[in-house]
């Protein structure tokens, strides 16, 4: 086969605040023919996510920094259009971690296989990727026992609608915060939740009084902030916080000042631990298991956001500040 062209989005300067347009290029590379023990493959769908806005920032963090000229990185799904491995053959679906760009080629070890027969093809990089698997990891890791009270906030986003849907299989009674009302009324009639509250329209101490009064056993937490200052105080004693995510303060320059409540770790004996996925990679077998069950038993809502073309992903990672996905925020790349 020919060189092909094939389009990437590259980082032009790092973000101060929310990221803008003006943070990335568009460039064309030539790609070559595959060698021995390659492949060339077509990206599909890729992930947008808001951890790379932390490696977008210079700053060594648990991944390193993405670089100014290069092209970014993350989950894609794709399929293979030339193989020269020996384990894969064109027509393939692959998830591997270089998207943000239309074609590649790799070596067979980068990349991971997948049934080309589920569908979407795109859950891969959410309810069955390493979105599903944090969801999974943080309920595996203080042990979710039924009947407990549990709140996940960022709840109608792509980890915490698989948290709180799994918690709600365990026996659990879940509430959810989230910023929109279509996103409240999505968490309700079709994750199941047993109560819901916009976030921006009432203040969070307020609502998870009246949706959990006598306390809380367990805080998923994708956002951190005010709404983890508001837990804090509506935390049972004993209770157990999943330290997950802190999206609220992502795009801020300097830090954002500590929850003022903090004594009540103490005064509660609460268990507070962080999750990072990447330590659970090991473990991938058996979250597999339960969780494709569980969704092809009809148990699990799979949601997706779809913004359709490479053109398009930087407005879809944006977005992800805005709120603007329900479920998992995708980027489909056009498949031929
Ligand atoms: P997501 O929830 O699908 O998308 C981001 C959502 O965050 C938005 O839709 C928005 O929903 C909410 N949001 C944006 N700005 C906010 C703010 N200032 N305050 C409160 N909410 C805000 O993203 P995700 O991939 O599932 O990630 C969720 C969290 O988990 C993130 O913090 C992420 O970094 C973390 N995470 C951690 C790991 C790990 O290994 N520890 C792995 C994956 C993800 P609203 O409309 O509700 O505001």
């Amino acid at each position: 086969m020919s060189k092909i062209i094939s389009r990437e989005i590259r980082l032009a300067s790092r973000p101060k605040g929310l990221p803008s347009a003006a943070n990335f290029t568009m460039a064309q590379t030539e790609i070559e023919p595959p060698h021995e023990g390659e492949v060339l493959v077509r990206n599909l769908f890729m992930s947008v996510d808001p951890y790379m806005r932390g490696r977008m920032n210079d700053r060594k963090s648990y991944v390193p920094p993405f670089e100014i000229g290069k092209p970014l990185e993350g989950g894609a799904l794709g399929e293979i259009i030339e193989s020269r491995a020996p384990n894969f053959k064109a027509g393939d679906a692959v998830v591997t971690g270089l998207g943000w760009r239309e074609f590649f080629k790799a070596p067979a070890k980068a990349l991971r296989a997948v049934n080309r027969e589920v569908q979407p093809l795109s859950i891969y990089l959410g309810l069955l990727g390493t979105t599903g698997l944090t969801a999974w990891a943080g309920l595996q890791m203080l042990e979710l026992k039924p009947g407990e009270i549990v709140f996940v906030s960022g709840a109608a986003g792509a980890v915490g609608s698989v948290a709180g849907q799994l918690a709600k299989l365990r026996g659990c009674h879940v509430v959810g915060s989230a910023g929109t009302e279509e996103k409240v009324r999505f968490l309700l009639n079709d994750c199941g939740f047993d109560s819901s509250f916009n976030y921006k329209t009432q203040p969070v101490g307020e609502a998870l009084k009246h949706a959990a009064p006598e306390g809380l056993d367990f805080y998923f937490d994708n956002v951190g902030g005010e709404t983890l200052q508001a837990a804090l105080s509506a935390m049972k004693v004993h209770g157990r916080i999943i330290a997950c995510g802190s999206i609220s303060g992502y795009n801020d320059e300097k830090p954002m000042p500590g929850p003022s409540n903090l004594f009540n770790i103490v005064t509660k004996r609460l268990t507070i631990k962080g999750l990072l996925v990447l330590d659970w990679l090991s473990r991938w077998g058996d979250f597999e298991k339960e969780v494709s069950e569980l969704y092809r038993a009809g148990r699990l809502k799979n949601r997706e956001t779809v913004v359709e073309g490479l053109d398009r992903a930087v407005e879809a990672f944006i977005g992800l500040f805005d709120g603007l996905n329900v479920g998992k925020m995708i980027v489909k790349l056009p498949s031929s």
